[in-house]
């Protein structure tokens, strides 16, 4: 909670995942100097803990497995892109766009398609199927009717996810349906842990921790992110503001790998790939990429979007 300290100065919840304890933390002075960043989820050392107050202070940070920034979250292991039905209609270039977003990070990606109950059984199996074309296996919920819910949560089961999606979708909606009540265990709880695991100790210095920072009180214009804990088991990123793909990250050499339409042409084609290197697929000379595809001319107009922006770059 960073209710304590000026914005500049944010103070950062630890949770330690195996007992279930969480610390309010500063960063130490010396981390903001050579400009250590945190970031929500990072794994932390916790040092001068105070279990009585629930403080720390957050000594160092560990090497991350995957940064995203935008929303700026470390360790992250999977992007849910939630999309609704209808209202908001689901759109296929706005859709289009969150994907390449969503897959220029490198980060494996679900595609849930939210409010099924507003649409008849025809047009689920119709999108279902035009998804597939697109080389997707999309999911259909409805956090209103609980419907598809526990599917997601066996996919979610342990890992940490981000929700990226456009506003009105449902993605608050899910949130709050998924996270758990509790997210702070019970003293016996932890005694017992104790009991049992010689290795763990009381002291903060050997503790590593998720971040999750969370906003002042009622500072709802700040797009602040943290982490809920999942009940079972794993976090989920709240990221409320986050609702835009920049594309800022996807450059025209990198946008043909965010189509799993052109992933899957090229590797197909294999070992021949296309005559350049640097090929664009815009029907050069020995491309093997076709343009007989559904989502081709969103491939082209992302491409030209692209372009524009790294010349004024
Ligand atoms: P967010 O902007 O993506 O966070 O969307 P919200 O969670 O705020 O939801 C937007 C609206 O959609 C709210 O009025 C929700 O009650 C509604 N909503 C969420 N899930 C469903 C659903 O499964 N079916 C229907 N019909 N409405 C839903
Ligand atoms: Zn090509």
């Amino acid at each position: 909670e960073s209710a304590g300290g000026p914005p500049e100065n944010p103070s950062f919840v630890v949770s330690d995942s195996r007992i279930g304890k969480e610390l309010l933390c500063v960063v130490r002075a010396l981390l903001k100097k050579i400009k250590r960043m945190v970031l929500v989820g990072d794994k932390v050392l916790v040092g001068s803990v105070d279990w009585t107050d629930r403080r720390g202070m957050i000594e160092d940070v560990f090497k991350r497995n995957t940064e995203i920034l935008d929303p700026p979250v470390a360790n992250v292991d999977h992007l849910l892109v939630l999309f609704s039905m209808d209202q908001p209609k689901l759109e296929p270039f706005t859709l289009t766009r969150f994907l390449v977003e969503a897959e220029s990070t490198g980060i494996p990606l679900t595609l849930v398609l939210n409010k099924s109950e507003l649409v008849g059984k025809e047009t689920i199996s119709s999108w279902n199927e035009r998804l597939h074309g697109w080389g997707y296996k999309p999911l259909f919920c409805s956090v209103d009717c609980r419907s598809g819910i526990s599917a997601l949560e066996d996919i979610l089961k342990g890992q940490t996810t981000v929700i990226v999606g456009p506003s009105g979708v449902g993605k608050s909606s899910l949130i709050n349906s998924l996270r758990s009540s509790q997210s702070i265990s019970n003293e016996e709880e932890i005694n017992n842990l104790l009991e049992h695991d010689e290795s763990s100790k009381w002291f903060g210095e050997q503790r590593v921790g998720t971040v999750s920072k969370r906003s002042g009180r009622g500072k709802h214009t700040t797009r602040h992110v943290s982490l809920l804990p999942l009940s079972a088991g794993g976090f989920l990123a709240d990221t409320p503001g986050f609702n835009q793909p920049s594309l800022l990250k996807v450059t025209k050499r990198t946008l043909a790998e965010t189509f799993p339409e052109i992933r899957q042409m090229l590797q197909a084609s294999e070992p021949e790939k296309c005559s350049f290197n640097d090929c664009l697929h815009l029907g050069e000379p020995g491309c093997v990429v076709t343009g007989d595809w559904e989502r081709y001319p969103y491939y082209l107009q992302l491409l030209d979007e692209i372009k524009i922006r790294e010349e004024f770059q």
